[in-house]
Formats: structure tokens, sequence, C-alpha cells
């Protein structure tokens, strides 16, 4: 514009340049599903196809992840029939995957009437400005910590501010009552914490629970917008007030994906450290005694058959007495591995008991084979040389577990066995 004036400059100058200078303009028909292009140019003009129903348009003008022109996972697709919605004027910022290049765009939006709305679409020169990198460096940030958020409003049963941050940084127009949105968003909470979402998020649990200001959350699995279920923490927030008839609230997902892997990774460990009897690395007396117990139920509520089997080592006392206390230890340690290698191709769980005595829960075994399974483990035993030590022995108890048992009648008629055995002159086994 050689001939500029700022002083004669005119609203006709400005249209003028406005239409030389917006790189696309579309006149839309939601209700038809329909666009027409009135213009376009730059990429635009490779971009948007005029076959695009209205529906695809907002599909690759916005909703699709925010670092590519990828898809976003077919269970999200439920949101956008209710993302294209106006009711004023509206304008943000675009991402859009083309040719390799992310090119960054302003969209504009103004109703004509309702239904009808003017696009206007302007490609931005992102790399002029540093700001704007630095920007999407942050929403990169951002967007690994909070994936979504938005204000509800209870009594209105409307949310507003959605911000999906795998999409957008900025503000998503969505129409959308927060009785529907919880109705469609459930499909994305796994299937085990649906029930517990459900019941967090129900408007009377929300009115009833929430102190102006108090914020809670829940974690739970719920999947991303690629369509992987990961970790996240829901997070609602109630708005300060003094109305007590004002139920806002802010909602937020944030990933916590990373740090409760390594969190659960961590507890395991630690439960099975809990668990371990240090000595001997079976499962410790506490342990065992619930594998026990766990028997015992499982017989009765799912008629699963299990034996269980007590060993005590014969005349510990002498090892202990005659090569000293150390060890008596390493052979405790050499025992419980000669029993679990007997073990082997089981399902069998073995646990210190205490001492020098050892408890194993076998399943799918019944009385006849628990009998020989106990008797070929305390042959086993009788032929392993232990170090410094020699050969040793060890006296069974067997029983199989009853579908009237409860622990100590099971564990009794186990105990009082391993007593017959002792009696009748050790290295032996004995049933009840
Ligand atoms: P039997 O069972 O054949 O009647 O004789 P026993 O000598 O094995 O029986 P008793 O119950 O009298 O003794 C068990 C011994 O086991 C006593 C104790 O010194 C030893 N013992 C128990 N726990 C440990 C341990 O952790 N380390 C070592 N070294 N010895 C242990
Ligand atoms: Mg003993
Ligand atoms: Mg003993």
């Amino acid at each position: 514009m050689a001939d500029f004036s700022f002083d004669t400059f005119s609203m006709e100058d400005a249209t003028g340049l406005m239409q030389s200078e917006v790189d696309a303009v579309l006149v839309i028909d939601r209700k038809q599903n329909r666009f027409r292009t009135l213009s376009k140019k730059g990429f635009f003009k490779d971009f948007l196809q005029d076959s695009w129903s209205y529906t695809e348009l907002i599909e690759k003008l916005w909703y699709h992840l925010s670092d590519s022109n990828e898809r976003i996972a077919e269970d999200y697709q439920v949101f956008l029939p209710t993302s294209g919605i106006f009711t004023g004027k509206y304008s943000r910022r675009i991402n859009l995957d083309f040719g390799d290049v992310v090119h960054v765009a302003q969209m504009m939006v103004y109703p004509i009437q309702e239904d009808y709305y003017l696009f206007l679409l302007d490609e931005l020169d992102v790399n002029l400005n540093r700001e704007e990198d630095q920007t999407t460096k942050k929403v990169n940030t951002i967007q690994k910590i909070y994936l979504f958020s938005m204000y509800i409003d209870i009594v209105k049963d409307t949310t507003s501010s959605i911000s999906v941050t795998e999409i957008s940084d900025e503000v998503v127009n969505q129409q959308l009552k927060y009785s529907d949105w919880r109705m469609m968003i459930i499909n994305m909470i796994s299937p085990e914490y649906q029930a517990q979402f459900l019941e967090e998020t129900d408007p009377e649990t929300l009115k009833k629970k929430y102190a102006p200001g108090a914020t809670f959350s829940f974690d739970c699995l719920m999947m991303n917008l690629e369509g992987k279920f990961i970790w996240v923490k829901l997070i609602f927030s109630r708005s300060e007030t003094t109305n007590d008839d004002d139920y806002r609230f802010v909602f937020m997902v944030q990933n916590i994906h990373e740090d409760s892997l390594e969190m659960r990774e961590t507890l395991k460990k630690y439960e099975r450290m809990a668990s371990m009897d240090s000595l001997t690395s079976v499962w410790n007396h506490g342990r065992i005694e619930t594998e026990l117990n766990n028997a015992v139920v499982e017989r009765i509520r799912n008629n699963t058959i299990a034996s269980i089997l007590m060993f005590d080592i014969d005349y510990f006392k002498n090892v202990n007495d005659k090569y000293g206390h150390s060890v008596g230890d390493t052979t405790l340690k050499s025992f419980a591995q000669c029993i679990r290698d007997g073990l082997e191709g089981k399902n069998a769980i073995l646990g210190r008991w205490g001492g020098e005595e050892f408890a194993v829960v076998v399943y799918d075994t019944a009385m006849e084979d628990a009998k020989a399974l106990a008797e070929s483990l305390r042959k086993r035993v009788e032929s392993e040389a232990f170090e410094k030590v020699g050969h040793i022995t060890c006296s069974i108890g067997v029983t199989e577990i009853r579908p009237d048992d409860d622990f100590d009648s099971a564990f009794n008629r186990m105990d009082h066995a391993v007593y017959q055995a002792k009696s009748a002159g050790r290295n032996c086994v004995r049933f009840e």
C-alpha cells in the first residue's frame, strides 16, 4: 500500500486490506453440516477441502493432537459434534500440521445468525515471535501435567472454559451440559473405576460433600486422546463463595502416569519385603498364615482343592549345639531351598512358620497326591548333603483342606500329624 495516508485511511481501505490479507474466509451452515469457501490462499489453498463437511472441518482445524495432525481416539469423537457451536464472537489460535510443517493460525468466528457463522482464518508467522515459541514450550510442559480443565456450574448444569491441553493451549468452545459431559466421559474411564467416577462426580454428592474452597481428588485409569489408558488424578475444587446456592467447581485432570507407575512398583516391592523371611527368602510367618487362611476360604468359596504340609527339622537343636548358630542359619537357608526346588512346577506356596518349621500350601492337590509329594520331599531332604552338617532329616504332617474346615480345624489336623511323625521316630510323613 504505497499511497497509505494515516489521515485519510477509511473503513473501505480497511475492508480492502482485510480482503487481501486474510488467508481464508468461510461461511458455515451448521445445521446442514456444510460450509462454503469464499476465498483461500497461502497454504489454506491446499489444506481446505471443499468436499469436507463442517464436522470434518472442525476436526481438521482443531480436533486433533496439538503436536501433530493425528486423529483423536475413536471414543473421544463423541465430543466432536458439540465443539463447533458458537453463540458469540470467538477467536483462538490453532496449530495445523500440513506438509511436515506446523502452521500456526488465528481463527475468528462471527455468528451471522443462529447456526450460520463467518470464519476468518489467518496464518501467523510464529518464527518472528519468540514469545509465542516460549508459550508453546510452556504448554508442552503443562500438557504433560494437566491434560484437561473446565469450570462446572452444578446449579445451571453447565461447563465452560474447557481446555484440552493435548488439543490446544487455548480454551475450547464447547457447548456441553455437565450432566451430558459426565455420561460421555464415563466411557473414557477404565471400567473398574467407572462406579467410583459416577459416585464422585454426581451433582448431589458434589453439593453435599464440599464446602466452598474445598479441593479433593481421586486417582484412576483414564484413556488419553491417543487412546491409551494412563493414571490420572481427577481434581475438583469448589469455588470460594458466600452464597450457599452457588455450586461452581473447577475440574482438572492431572497426568500422574509416570509417578504412579513408579509408586506402584515401590509399593509392590515393600509389600514383598514385608512378607519375606529375611533369612531363608521364603514367605514369612504372617504371609504363610494368610496363605493357609486363603486356601481354607478358597475351598469353601470356589471349591478349590488344596492340601497343606508342615515340615519340622529333626533334632535341629543338635545342629546348633555341634556346629554353632551361624552354621544352623546356613542349614535353614539350604533346607528352604531344597524344599523350594522340590516344589518346582507345583502350584505351591512355601513359608517359614517359625524356627526350623516350614509350611506349604499346595493347590489342585488332594490327600493322596499330597502324601506322595510329602514323601518325595522327605527323601529329597534325606539325600541332600548339607554343607558342614551333612545329612539331616525332617518330619512332615499332611492334611487336605475340607469344605467344612475353618483355619483352626485344618491347622490342628496338620499339626497333630507332625506330632505323630515325631512320635513314630521322625524322618517320616504322617497325615490326618
Ligand atoms: P525335634 O523337632 O526333632 O523334636 O527336635 P528339635 O531339636 O528340632 O526341636 P526343638 O523345637 O527342641 O528345637 C528347635 C531348635 O531350632 C531350637 C533352636 O535352637 C533352633 N532354631 C530355631 N530357630 C533358629 C534360627 O533361626 N537359627 C538357628 N541357627 N537355629 C534356630
Ligand atoms: Mg520344632
Ligand atoms: Mg525340630
